[in-house]
């Protein structure tokens, strides 16, 4: 074993593995990758039982620094006190009564992860089917129940078995995880490489938080970012594989009253329209031109088109909010990425260039992440017309966006401007009720299409307003 520095703590060996499997269970899995990476190890099978003592070791001392650590002399351990106290809560590690004499915490938190008593009764491990005679509870598990809710534990036991690599592998966790002061959120993907990449980006944050507490991170980092990151970066090296990939964020707080659990899904063509979007200027021009109405919304100072050119679509330093457009909530019928730009092709202000790139990319996502090949342009040219040639083109603006949730009141106007199209003999091919389909039945994704519908529509408008003669 080779010292690397201070947490990454081993590069080499040739010792059988201890064991440790990345399970099926969220928590465990993000857990055995972090223990994978604090390890130096490529997986969690090429974990040797040196490996576990050495992690194990580096999860007590760290919980003890964080334990018996002041808010005004050391506020990074503090910090990482209150990432444990979200996640283990009664644990000998955050418990409110716990010594605060290092000497006498120590051997209890090391109790955690000693190796099972001899001799003891064994069961298989909840998580990886190891036998072990040691359960476990809420305490040291996030989001199960207590060791005394017996209705849903095994029969016979006091919580939940759990083997000694599970065990350091659920308590490694908040090195894997993006963590807060509140809460902590795990990547479940189905790429190795992306687990590996997410867990190594918060292996490293964690650190940060313990040297110089939350304060030190950059304001307003979100883990979807990070998470997109590792996706993308797992889908481009994937060589021969399929290119699509999905992702769910578990986000999750394991406190005393109110423990919750949010999942949000990233659809398997994200990777997909990522790297449509960053092969093509106008893509790119639209993700940024997003970019900066989020940031309009929260009332910061958006940077500058100009100074935004040079720079790559995704890094570092920012994105952080369209990329939490990306990830739909579970089982939620909302399109964030679709009602993001819905919202942001609903204002005035754009140029015709970012108006058409912010359509494009609408376009774009719908293809690549629906599959939606549809041809809207006949229905959105049709409401055009009936707009623009209004007495009062913005009432009927309006009457189009209160429509667009809704196909039955779609329906509605589009008979309104099939009527006057038919009355004033337009001379404008009508687009008829095959058209309208796709947008007011009760056919899938005929809530994206009518949202692609107004952007269409948007478009039109816009060049109808900047036309020769017009301006
Ligand atoms: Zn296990």
């Amino acid at each position: 074993m080779q010292q690397k520095d201070d947490w990454v703590v081993a590069t080499t060996g040739t010792a059988a593995s201890a064991g440790l499997k990345a399970s099926h269970h969220p928590f465990q899995r993000a857990g055995a990758w972090a223990v994978a990476v604090l390890a130096g190890r490529a997986a969690p099978h090429l974990v040797t039982t040196a490996d576990l003592d050495t992690v194990a070791d580096v999860i007590v001392t760290d919980a003890v620094a964080a334990a018996t650590a002041r808010e005004d002399t050391d506020l990074g351990r503090y910090d990482w006190w209150k990432a444990l106290f979200s996640l283990y809560p009664n644990s000998p590690a955050t418990h409110g009564r716990r010594p605060q004499d290092a000497a006498v915490l120590r051997p209890r938190i090391e109790q955690l992860f000693a190796p099972d008593p001899p001799r003891s009764k064994s069961r298989p491990c909840t998580f990886c089917g190891a036998d072990t005679a040691v359960a476990w509870g809420k305490s040291g598990l996030p989001l199960f129940g207590t060791e005394r809710t017996l209705n849903v534990t095994p029969p016979g036991v006091r919580g939940w078995p759990v083997c000694r690599a599970c065990r350091i592998a659920m308590w490694a966790l908040p090195y894997g995880a993006w963590a807060s002061a509140g809460d902590a959120t795990v990547l479940d993907c189905e790429r190795e490489t992306a687990m590996a990449a997410f867990a190594r980006h918060n292996v490293d944050r964690a650190r940060r938080i313990m040297d110089g507490g939350f304060r030190s991170l950059r304001p307003g980092a979100r883990p979807e970012l990070v998470a997109l990151f590792a996706i993308r970066d797992a889908t481009h090296d994937s060589g021969e594989g399929s290119p699509l990939c999905g992702a769910t964020l578990w986000r999750f707080r394991n406190d005393n009253q109110e423990p919750w659990l949010k999942v949000t899904r990233a659809r398997r063509g994200m990777p997909v329209f990522l790297a449509t979007v960053e092969a093509n200027a106008r893509l790119r021009e639209g993700w940024r031109a997003l970019c900066r109405h989020l940031a309009g919304e929260r009332g910061e100072k958006p940077a500058a088109n100009e100074e935004e050119a040079d720079r790559p679509l995704f890094d570092a330093e920012g994105g952080d909010d369209a990329a939490r457009l990306l990830f739909e909530v579970e089982y939620g019928l909302n399109r964030p990425l679709l009602l993001a730009l819905h919202d942001a092709l609903s204002a005035d202000g754009w140029t015709l260039g970012e108006r058409e790139a912010l359509v494009d990319l609408a376009h774009a996502y719908t293809r690549e992440v629906f599959g939606l090949e549809t041809d809207l342009e006949p229905v959105a040219a049709l409401l055009t017309q009936w707009i623009t040639q209004a007495q009062r083109p913005r009432e009927r603006l309006k009457q189009l966006r209160e429509a667009i949730p809704s196909g039955y009141r779609l329906g509605q106007v589009l008979v309104a401007c099939t009527t006057h199209s038919l009355l004033g003999r337009t001379g404008l091919r009508l687009a008829g009720p095959d058209q309208w389909a796709p947008l007011i039945g009760n056919l899938p994704r005929a809530a994206e299409h009518r949202l692609l519908l107004h952007a269409r529509v948007s478009l039109l408008l816009q060049r109808h307003d900047s036309a020769p003669g017009r301006s």
